[in-house]
């Protein structure tokens, strides 16, 4: 494939571009390390249901492209919260405490279906033989008629695509784990390797129950929490669904929560669920635990070290080989949303754009 797009990573960010390039009548193809697609949208589904393991929220007052584009794509929405107190747990012996809830401003929404439904929904504008899972890419090199790129399969073969132009749609701590050749700027790759990975360090519990013992309470399922293991929990229930569905981020740092088995952290996080929300919440009909620095396809080592924030990260540079060749398109390549699912969308548009832009001015 000579005079083709290569994009790298089926995050929203790649599948979003695809569907640009899909219209622009462009040849591409998707290179994705995991097998499967979504990145950092995983929904992880029980009867019908799914919940997010990943994104889940968007603010569509503030992110008003994103929320066109899920309004474009049909998608139902959920708004987030439910009537009641939030709770706040000082002492694991202590009950916790009830207040009654604020409103969170902007408001923010779910997807009817979880976060997938997106993914889903672009993944269907895509032919399915231009997605190639289960491919990471290890080296990008600069050959005379273009660019070769070289994935790796799981089994350990390596496969070659050839194009014109490289969308990295992977965070750019990932990609300056991939060998350039020429090599790119030391400078460029280090600054790439510290910029954090939005959400990298962090792992998510959700609990499915079978009945909706939140609403007789009279609480919102929203707690936070100094004890632990989860800081800040949720509610992400389906309205009307007869369910409770909860969530918490862990707020142990990830190499002491590797300490303990997967089996026995749920356990400590059904145990706090129990405490917060009392005995319907012992026995949870299915419980998911995802966590994201254990994945090497979203987390570096040094998103476990470094402070979590936004900065935005250098494009390569205009300058030189690589020039005007690679684009970054991930979200924290995006100056207004880094890091959010708004940002992956916005950054792959702006990057397709401009390369559409450029690529039809050269002819
Ligand atoms: C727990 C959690 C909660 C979050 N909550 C929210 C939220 O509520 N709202 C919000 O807006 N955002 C949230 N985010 C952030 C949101 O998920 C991201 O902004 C968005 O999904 C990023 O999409 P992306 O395509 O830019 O990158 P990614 O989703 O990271 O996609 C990158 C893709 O590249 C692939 N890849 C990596 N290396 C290679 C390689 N060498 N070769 C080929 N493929 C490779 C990966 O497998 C992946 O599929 C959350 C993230 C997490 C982890």
């Amino acid at each position: 494939m000579t005079g083709g797009v290569i994009i790298i990573g089926a995050g929203v960010s790649g599948l979003y571009a695809a569907t640009l390039l899909e219209k622009a009548g462009v040849d591409y193809v998707i290179l994705e390390a995991r097998n499967r697609t979504g990145g950092r949208v995983l929904s992880s589904e029980v009867s019908g249901l799914y919940v997010d393991m990943g994104a889940a929220w968007f603010w569509p007052d503030i992110q008003t492209d994103f929320a066109q584009l899920i309004g474009q794509l049909g998608l139902s929405v959920i708004p987030q919260g439910r009537p009641g107190d939030l709770l706040y747990e000082r002492y694991a012996d202590t009950p916790a405490q009830r207040f009654p809830a604020y409103e969170s401003s902007p408001a923010s929404f779910r997807l009817k279906g979880g976060m997938q439904a997106l993914t889903a929904a672009l993944k269907r504008q895509v032919p399915a033989h231009k997605i190639k899972q289960g491919q990471q890419v290890k080296s990008i090199i600069r050959v005379e008629e273009g660019i070769e790129v070289l994935a790796q399969t799981e089994e350990g073969e390596e496969i070659s695509y050839a194009g014109d132009h490289i969308f990295l749609a992977l965070p750019p701590a990932l990609a300056a784990n991939i060998a350039f050749s020429p090599a790119l700027p030391e400078a460029l790759l280090s600054h790439w390797r510290k910029i954090p990975t939005w959400m990298a360090p962090h792992a998510k519990y959700v609990a499915v129950y079978s009945t909706d013992f939140l609403r007789a309470q009279r609480l919102s399922g929203d707690a936070s929490s100094q004890t632990g293991p989860m800081v800040e929990i949720h509610d992400v229930s389906e309205p009307d669904s007869g369910k409770t569905v909860v969530f918490g981020f862990i707020g142990v740092p990830a190499k002491s929560r590797w300490t303990v088995s997967e089996e026995r952290l749920k356990q400590f996080c059904r145990e706090q669920l129990e405490r917060l929300f009392g005995p319907d919440a012992a026995e949870p009909e299915a419980e998911f635990l995802k966590d994201w620095a254990a994945d090497p396809f979203t987390a570096t080592e040094s998103d476990l070290l470094q402070e979590v924030g936004h900065t935005l990260p250098e494009q390569i540079p205009a300058r030189g080989e690589w020039a005007g060749k690679i684009t970054g398109i991930a979200s924290e390549w995006s100056p207004q949303f880094s890091g959010y699912l708004a940002g992956a969308v916005d950054s792959a548009s702006d990057g397709i754009q401009n390369w559409l832009n450029g690529s039809l001015s050269a002819r």
